[in-house]
């Protein structure tokens, strides 16, 4: 007889109770419950099996809170951001934040200018992209001209844009790299940019290695290009990382509403804004960018409030943590982690950069906090990038690889990203793992290995 059958107390110990024995549910909702402990402690175990989230360097997103922010996260764990009227606190911190980030951005009107927090950087793109979409259909409406085929150019952009173009009926135009050129090249441009462009999307911090595109001359660029052709084109910068990096570690950097022709920005609260998951921001340059019948008017605290949103319910916690972290760091707070991560990247590059088999692409210096690299002589090696991902798991460490987007997509990279919570020790730790692992792996010949790609887009 299985041992919680016989076990008479009133509280049984959780690893001699039905579920500890029998396995949980794990098709069908069980008839019965348990207690809480019990579930949560067998519920719980199950999660060993996660990576552990702060040895995660594949993503860009927080994996490192103050205590205080667990508290504040649970004080706002029944509220609903889209309930105005109900949560009318919360409304006003989002509108805060989004003029806080707007004047972070160099927003000509930061303080009447529109926007809002979403669920995350794809959320945001969204609703950039369809902005644009309409704008581009008004104007082609007003000139007579058909509007059925439209297109947004972009560089190597994160998957969000792919299923943008996808969802909303775009044709993506995606500018290839080549060697030696790892984003947009200005004077490509020409090539893929017509009437039918709703616009331009420039990545400040691209997904694939951690480099700015150059926005500056992407827009001096399309300033030449109307000159020529009388084309106006409108830029929206996907600052998911950037967004939270640039202003605090590259402030003189041209990149956001200082230039004329950039309409709208994006970027990750989550990421490099060092909130916990479940937040993107969008903010238009001025109101007049946005589409008015995209917004739909909601009743707030006896008044009228615009949102635009794919999303409806979501939890407030995020937003208030935002402006928690603004109050809480101020934006000397943020420049020093930013700078911290920084050093840290940088240096993580120069021991890298030592090894004689790798190859160093981005070594954190100028853009985002994190370091890419190839193998020097991948055809020469009886391994991949894969293989060495594979090994450092082993210590619980997660380094993302994979190919490059096209024309580039034999060769693999790896990218470490350093944020928040990882220290100077934390990087000497996992630089000997690596070297280890090379070791390792240039003594067993293990060519045919079945490690494949393991890529966090976020
Ligand atoms: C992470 C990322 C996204 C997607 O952002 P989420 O906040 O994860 O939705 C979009 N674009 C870029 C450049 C990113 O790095």
């Amino acid at each position: 007889m299985p041992l919680w059958k016989i076990n008479t107390r009133d509280n049984p110990d959780i690893y001699a109770t039905a579920g500890a024995v029998e396995g949980l549910a794990k098709t069908k909702i069980p008839e019965t419950g348990v207690s809480p402990e019990e579930a949560y402690n067998l519920v719980r175990d199950e999660l060993y099996l996660d990576g552990n989230a702060r040895q995660n360097l594949a993503t860009f997103c927080t994996t490192w809170v103050e205590d205080e922010v667990h508290k504040l996260m649970a004080d706002c764990i029944d509220k609903n951001m889209i309930d105005k009227d109900e949560y009318p606190q919360t409304a006003a911190i989002e509108a805060r934040c989004v003029h806080m980030i707007a004047s972070l951005w160099h927003s000509p009107e930061a303080e009447e200018t529109i926007g809002c927090s979403t669920t995350g950087s794809s959320e945001a793109a969204m609703l950039g992209g369809l902005a644009l979409k309409w704008a581009w259909r008004d104007r082609r409406k007003k000139e007579g001209k058909p509007c059925d085929k439209p297109n947004i150019v972009c560089g190597p952009v994160q998957v969000c844009w792919h299923k943008f173009a996808r969802y909303f009926d775009v044709e993506l135009r995606q500018i290839p790299l080549s060697e030696g050129s790892l984003h947009i090249q200005p004077d490509q441009l020409k090539d893929y940019v017509d009437e039918n462009t709703i616009g331009v999307v420039p990545t400040l911090g691209v997904t694939f290695t951690g480099v700015y595109e150059p926005v500056k001359d992407i827009c001096d660029e399309l300033d030449k290009l109307q000159i020529k052709t009388g084309l106006d084109v409108p830029v929206h910068v996907d600052a998911a990382s950037g967004g939270f990096v640039a202003p605090f570690l590259q402030p003189e950097l041209l990149w956001d509403f200082r230039l004329d022709r950039i309409k709208s920005i994006n970027a990750s609260g989550h990421k490099f804004g060092l909130t916990p998951l479940g937040v993107g921001w969008i903010v238009w340059r001025d109101s007049s960018e946005l589409p008015k019948d995209l917004v739909f008017n909601v009743d707030y605290l006896g008044g009228n409030m615009p949102t635009f949103a794919l999303n409806f319910s979501r939890p407030g916690g995020q937003i208030v943590i935002q402006y928690y972290n603004f109050m809480r760091l101020g934006w000397i707070g943020y420049r020093e982690i930013q700078s911290a991560c920084a050093e840290n990247a940088q240096y993580l590059a120069s021991k890298l950069a030592d090894l004689p088999e790798i190859e160093i692409l981005y070594n954190g210096k100028g853009a985002l906090p994190c370091v890419c690299y190839r193998l020097k002589k991948p055809k020469a090696a009886h391994y991949t990038l894969y293989d060495l991902s594979e090994r450092v798991r082993m210590s619980g460490w997660q380094i993302a690889s994979y190919p490059l987007p096209a024309d580039m997509e034999d060769t693999i990279v790896q990218r470490i990203m350093v944020r928040h919570g990882v220290s100077h020790d934390a990087v000497d730790q996992l630089f000997l793992d690596i070297r280890k692992s090379l070791k390792y792996l240039s003594k067993n010949n293990i060519k045919w290995s079945d490690a494949g790609p393991s890529f966090s887009h976020g």
